[in-house]
């Protein structure tokens, strides 16, 4: 399937989703397309291929790479907004504080620290998610939901950086019905962080669903969705 017309799909089933969410006793209310960011997530993929969807109207891609972040931006147009989604190596945050619109992985306050030294350099404020490891999987990155607002309140104190939202990767399961219960943890956990109105930090970006599960993300809450796959199609590793 092209990617064009693989899109046309995608944003069809968002705007499905969008509708839907809150019925089901959820307790998200429903909200329109515009309000959720599809990115494109073009790790592995090569440039014809994003340019396609750039063509689509796609701005918002993820890469989980600082190298393949550093390259394809010399190749893409400069007004592709950049994401990383995939950790991040406090020795690598050099290469791309220049380069990317929002970093999703934030998980640790060395983190957090690099980020801000960089970024002064840069003289840049960059939106940063934390990232949350909501099901404890002992393989995914992300710190643990009660870590999580002490992070946020140390890096608040941090002026280059500026939290923006929460970020999870949800567990590979068979059915997207699986992740409802991850989705709206993560969702409960923003609006009581959101509550809480800490200083320097504006809750209003939640990261979640891929393209097996987006939807029920979308109804569960989520502002953003990094959708590959669905897009792009089987990524090759060879
Ligand atoms: C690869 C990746 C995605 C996209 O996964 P698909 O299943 O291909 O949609 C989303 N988020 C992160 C963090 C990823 O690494």
């Amino acid at each position: 399937m092209q990617v064009q017309e693989a899109l046309r799909q995608v944003q069809e089933r968002i705007g499905a989703a969008c509708a839907r969410a809150g019925m089901d006793g959820g307790i998200c209310r429903k909200r329109a397309p515009e309000e959720v960011t599809l990115i494109a997530v073009s790790k592995t993929k090569p440039i014809p291929l994003l340019m396609e969807a750039y063509q689509a109207g796609i701005r918002d891609f993820g890469e989980n790479k600082v190298q393949e972040i550093m390259w394809k931006y010399e190749e893409m147009p400069k007004d592709v907004r950049w994401h990383l989604i995939g950790h991040l190596q406090t020795n690598k945050v050099k290469y791309i504080v220049d380069k990317v619109a929002m970093i999703h992985s934030l998980d640790s306050l060395h983190l957090a620290e690099a980020l801000e030294k960089e970024c002064a350099k840069a003289n840049r404020v960059m939106p940063v998610l934390v990232q949350v490891n909501i099901a404890g999987e002992e393989t995914k990155f992300g710190i643990r939901p009660e870590e999580t607002e002490e992070l946020i309140r140390r890096a608040a104190g941090f002026p280059h950086i500026q939290i923006r939202g929460l970020m999870t990767v949800a567990p590979y399961v068979e059915t997207p019905q699986e992740n409802r219960e991850v989705f709206s943890k993560l969702y409960k956990l923003f609006l009581d962080i959101k509550g809480k109105n800490i200083d320097n930090i504006i809750m209003n970006v939640l990261s979640m669903g891929m393209s097996g599960d987006y939807e029920v993300a979308i109804e569960e809450g989520a502002t953003m969705v990094r959708i590959g796959t669905g897009i792009f199609g089987m990524r090759d590793y060879r």
